[in-house]
């Protein structure tokens, strides 16, 4: 039996524990999640509904917090402060939310502090002059206008890399509006496709969802793999991923693909992916959770 504590025993402990409390959650790392603003019809770019979507699924992920931001670029950037990773599911090109003002450097200042980040669907494209750079660098490479194209088809993913961002993604099919041909690094540098495979010739052929094509330089590369979601890692050890799907948002109910995208969202934030993958459900009832409303209702 143990004796009683003594008062100063008993101070000393109390002040013990509240130390570890803190400690603890300070150890938890922090993942940014940003929706861009409604832009498409119903079931498209569900980016309000896609980020708190994949929030849930992260629910109780060991070692993992989120920070839900809604409808554009968070209004308080303290946000930010003690982000291991970040996702932009939005809208990009010349509009893209981390672009405006004095965001990138924002954002390059948290990459070189080693911040993770993931960029989704049309948030992997920015204009060459303004954002390209340092996207490229950033998370490996970019959707390019004229460059890249963006068909909706219906790609195989039937072998994946060794690579933490494929753990436990099994071969699946998919139609989305899967953009390919990004700007990636010179040489593909630290660069690793994670979803990859080969457009039929009628998807090069176009037409494209915009501008509709199709571009001589994608029909010049029949036969070619393509990469759809890749990782890069960067030498001072920060980490990236592109995805290009994302389009229709009941694609989130597909096993493998949103194993994936959550796969990516742990390894970003410098977390151990589980060997078979972060496990998640998401039933007929969530997929139609907070959707944007219908244009011309309140
Ligand atoms: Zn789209």
């Amino acid at each position: 039996m143990r004796p009683p504590l003594s008062r100063r025993q008993f101070l000393a402990a109390s002040a013990a524990a509240a130390l570890a409390g803190p400690a603890r959650a300070a150890e938890s790392k922090k993942l940014v999640l940003i929706a861009g603003t409604p832009s498409h019809p119903p079931g498209m770019h569900e980016f309000n509904a896609g980020v708190q979507l994949l929030a849930g699924c992260l629910k109780g992920f060991p070692g993992l917090e989120t920070s839900v931001n809604l409808n554009g670029w968070p209004r308080d950037e303290t946000v930010f402060n003690g982000a291991a990773g970040i996702l932009i599911y939005a809208d990009g090109g010349p509009g893209h939310p981390a672009i405006q003002g004095g965001r990138l450097a924002l954002l390059g200042g948290l990459v070189a502090k080693g911040v993770g980040l993931m960029c989704a669907h049309y948030g992997v494209e920015v204009p060459k002059d303004k954002g390209g750079q340092e996207f490229q660098d950033w998370i490996g490479g970019y959707y390019e206008d004229k460059w890249s194209c963006n068909p909706i088809w219906k790609p195989e993913y039937k072998e994946f890399p060794k690579h933490p961002v494929a753990n436990g993604v099994k071969p699946f099919v998919a139609e989305d509006e899967w953009y390919f041909n990004m700007r990636f690094r010179p040489d593909m540098k630290g660069v690793t496709g994670i979803l990859t495979a080969v457009p039929p010739d009628k998807v090069r052929d176009g037409p494209y969802v915009y501008p509709k094509g199709p571009y001589k330089h994608i029909q010049e590369a029949k036969g070619r793999p393509e990469h759809m979601m890749w990782a890069a890692d960067r030498a001072d050890g920060g980490r990236g991923v592109g995805f290009t799907g994302g389009h229709f948002h009941t694609n989130w109910q597909n096993d493998n693909l949103r194993k994936a995208v959550l796969n990516a969202l742990v390894w970003i934030c410098k977390l151990d992916v589980p060997a078979d993958g972060v496990e998640s459900k998401v039933t007929d009832d969530d997929i139609r959770q907070n959707l944007d409303p219908k244009p011309g209702k309140k």
